[in-house]
């Protein structure tokens, strides 16, 4: 949407010459692509011509959908009735900007420009969801920083957002010139600089200066003062008091210093004038925690206060990252970054892979680097990074790297090309190891990881973890700050499996975990998760393990109390404990009558610490028991109250599951336990667009038999031909969590995309589908559930819900977890 205007405004914004009908229509679109486009009658269209493609050939094609304003390079002879006008300029590439730069002017709120060689998209994103705390903010699309996407991104902005944020990408020299006129920002900020040479450009010096360009006409340019040249550049270039830098150290405008702690890391701030803040971050490498603190400096720029700051912090989003982490072959674990050619890039690669957890080998497998002129200086670089961050082993591939044969110490083996080693990767013995592949686009490493990484046959469940955290921040979104978050990984983590989401969201800054049996929670601290557990039914025989482990148990019944108090008094030792308070649900809990005898059992037992007190809703999905709801919400608060008098301390309280987060969020209380919505599944759906799928069960094709018309298939003869046919058995049965309901045609499985349905029983381990109208060899993969075909409906299909079909999924089904 742009500030409306007409045809003829946009000839003369453009000095083009304008033929065609005097049409009335009034322009609040502008569109280089034909397809999707929203307004037609309202749209210009502008006509790009690319190595390609041609705009023009569109033309016909747009003006049947309804678009009459064209910006054109060619002349066009059209019949006046077809009330279409044309303004034709020398280049339309030229007319857009133009179009883009009269737009931006008419905007008043503050613009802010991003531009450097690394962090520009995340900054712009974590800036945007820090500055929506307090301000109506747009920003560049996703990677719309070039010299068509600039410009498409100030027709994004409009007068009724206060704060516009645009990202400058830059390949070439003079082409920032070009955006600075576009984007005019008001505060600018350079986010660092990689090594010379890259990008294009003859040295760092001229790099730095034509990237610094977009601030010409900035108030204000932020900085990292660590980053030498940029300071020394910008020093040079601008007056001192349109510069911002921040720094590690003292001596900058604001310090900003960052202290790694277990989960994350703490940024002291200070400015020059005034105190000092502690911002609490939920990462620790290098990039975030440097991304980040441009995002507090130009936050506080823009007069946000600390605690805002903060609380956006707290919300923010994970932005994906170009680095993936994937399950490799014989144990590795890969981490993907292969389209990387700059020793910057290199270096935030080596610093990621020190987050990661730790293996037997730390093995860098390298390309050459491209466009690095200076070489020998930038290998030298690239030498001493693999020193610091303690490779064991480099594996190069090209020629230029070999130079790094006599420098690199411990063990290393060069190949002179990607072919050359795939045809040697068995040699290189990788067992356990933790492998970095990097490497410049031409070397084609995505072959090389695709090789690398684990195949497995059979039926797997597999859990994008990126998924999981687009979910856990989701339920966060609609939280107070300061509520807390239990997330519940009982019975394997519904399924997805325990140990490894625990993990994540341990990560994540999860407050609480919890589970339904002991060894539930055992197992948990056996895989090193520190984070509290809750224990929902514990027994009396896991009462020493639950005080080994520091679990802590759910107590729900004055017999239970006393059996743990006498044992804690036994033991001379003190017990985390939980009460669950029963309004209604009537499975475990304290009933209301029961409030005296739990309040003398709290004076006979110090012992136990009552850590938190909660109940839970039994319809909070449900619309037509709300009311209901509110009644155990209100008994709830009754009965904690009553318990709360007697005690000297304040337990935490809670009572939302997913769905109850949704439809009560004025009952938070202390905390929320969130459970199936981290897997997908929105309960109440009323949001269920709003997650992501986190999992998808998969197997594969075994066999494919032709069968006469008339035959029948499986046991019990239940499944019948109707015509000759084809149909596929595929590896997975009733006994890997595939319910024999799916029997007979109810069940769906996706093969290529295609719909194929169950024909048969359901045998124990084995599965027969109907492919009779469908492609699909031996071997081909099979979704059971996943894109394309939706949990929630399989459920519904056989009258169930989907915590049943999740929880279903046998262990022996392999769990592979990534992140996308
Ligand atoms: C399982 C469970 C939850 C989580 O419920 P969801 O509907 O999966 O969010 C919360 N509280 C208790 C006590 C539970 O047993």
């Amino acid at each position: 949407m742009v500030e409306a205007f007409k045809i003829a405004q946009v000839s003369e914004i453009v000095t083009g010459n304008c033929t065609g009908s005097e049409n009335a229509t009034t322009i609040t679109q502008i569109a280089i692509d034909s397809r999707n486009l929203i307004n037609p009658n309202s749209t210009l269209f502008v006509a790009l011509k690319g190595a390609k493609f041609d705009g023009h050939d569109f033309i016909q094609e747009l003006y049947k959908l309804g678009v009459r304003n064209f910006l054109v390079m060619r002349t066009f002879t059209i019949d006046k009735s077809l009330n279409a006008a044309f303004v034709q300029v020398q280049d339309t590439h030229q007319g857009l900007q133009q179009l883009a730069t009269y737009q931006r002017k008419l905007f008043l709120g503050k613009v802010i420009g991003i531009t450097g060689s690394n962090g520009k998209t995340i900054v712009k994103e974590w800036l945007g969801q820090v500055l929506s705390q307090h301000y109506s903010v747009v920003k560049s699309p996703k990677s719309y920083n070039s010299q068509v996407g600039v410009p498409l991104s100030v027709f994004g902005i409009n007068s009724s957002y206060q704060v516009a944020i645009l990202e400058a990408g830059i390949s070439r020299p003079e082409e920032m010139e070009k955006l600075e006129r576009i984007i005019q920002p008001n505060v600018g900020i350079f986010t660092n600089i990689g090594t010379a040479h890259e990008e294009g450009f003859e040295n760092l010096d001229k790099k730095i200066a034509e990237k610094s360009q977009l601030f010409a006409g900035s108030d204000l340019i932020i900085y990292r003062k660590e980053h030498q040249e940029i300071h020394n550049h910008l020093r040079n270039m601008f007056p001192e008091s349109r510069l911002l830098s921040w720094s590690e150290e003292v001596g900058a405008d604001y310090l900003l210093k960052e202290k790694i702690t277990p989960n994350g890391a703490k940024i002291l701030f200070v400015k020059a004038d005034s105190g000092m803040f502690t911002f609490q971050v939920p990462f620790s490498d290098m990039a975030s925690l440097e991304n980040i603190r441009h995002v507090i400096a130009a936050s506080t720029v823009l007069g946000m206060a600390p605690h805002q700051i903060q609380e956006g912090i707290s919300h923010l989003q994970a932005v994906d990252m170009r680095l993936t982490v994937k399950a490799g072959i014989r144990g590795c674990t890969l981490i993907d970054d292969t389209y990387n050619n700059d020793v910057a890039g290199l270096r935030l690669a080596l610093d990621f892979m020190a987050t990661q957890r730790p293996k037997k080998r730390k093995v860098l497998i390298l390309s050459d680097l491209m466009q690095v002129g200076d070489s020998a200086k930038a290998y030298e670089e690239v030498g001493h990074l693999i020193k610091h961050f303690g490779i064991d082993r480099l594996i190069g591939v090209g020629t230029a790297i070999q130079q790094l044969a006599d420098r690199f110490v411990s063990s290393s083996r060069y190949y002179q090309s990607t072919a050359e080693l795939l045809l040697n990767l068995n040699e290189e013995q990788f067992d356990n190891d933790l492998v970095l592949i990097t490497g410049a686009r031409k070397f084609g490493f995505e072959v090389l990881v695709n090789q690398m990484q684990q195949r497995i046959h059979g039926t797997t469940l597999e859990i994008n973890l990126n998924a999981l955290t687009h979910n856990y921040n989701f339920y966060k979104s609609r939280l107070n700050p300061s509520t807390k978050v239990m997330v519940m990984v009982k019975a394997f983590a519904y399924g997805g499996g325990a140990s490894e989401i625990a993990n994540h969201v341990q990560h994540l800054q999860a407050d609480y975990l919890a589970v339904a049996y002991t060894d539930e929670g055992v197992a948990l601290r056996e895989a090193g998760i520190h984070l509290p557990i809750m224990v929902l039914n514990p027994v009396q025989e896991s009462f020493h393990l639950l005080q080994i482990h520091q679990l802590e148990p759910v107590v729900y019944s004055p017999s239970f109390f006393q059996q743990l108090g006498l044992y804690c008094q036994s033991q001379n030792n003190e017990m985390l404990v939980h009460l669950d308070l029963d309004t209604g649900m009537h499975r475990l809990g304290f009933e209301e009558n029961h409030i005296q005898e739990v309040t003398d059992l709290i004076q006979e037992f110090p012992q136990l610490i009552i850590q938190s007190m909660y109940t839970h809703l039994v319809g909070a999905d449900e619309e037509a028991l709300g009311d209901f709801s509110l009644v155990q919400l209100e008994l709830f608060k009754e009965m904690a109250f009553r318990i709360q008098e007697k005690l000297t301390y304040k337990p935490l309280l809670h009572a939302l599951n997913s769905a109850g987060i949704i439809r009560f969020p004025d009952h938070q209380f202390d905390m929320v336990r969130l459970g199936i919505g981290l897997y997908g599944v929105e309960p109440s759906k009323l949001f269920s667009h709003q997650l992501k799928s986190i999992s998808t069960l998969k197997t594969t094709i075994s066999q494919i038999k032709t069968i006469k018309k008339g035959d029948t298939i499986g046991y019990g003869r239940k499944g019948k031909m109707a015509i000759e046919g084809r149909i596929a058995t595929i590896a997975i049965g009733y006994a890997d969590g595939y319910d024999r309901r799916f029997s007979n045609g109810i069940g769906k499985v996706l093969i290529n995309r295609q719909e194929a349905k169950v024909i048969g029983n359901v045998c124990m381990d084995m599965t027969m589908v109907d492919i009779t109208d469908l492609d699909a060899v031996e071997g081909d993969e099979v979704t059971i559930y996943g894109e394309g075909i939706s949990l929630d409906d399989l459920a519904h299909s056989i009258g169930t819900i989907s915590y049943e079909l999740l929880t279903n999924i046998s262990s022996r089904v392999k769990r592979v977890y990534y992140l996308d």
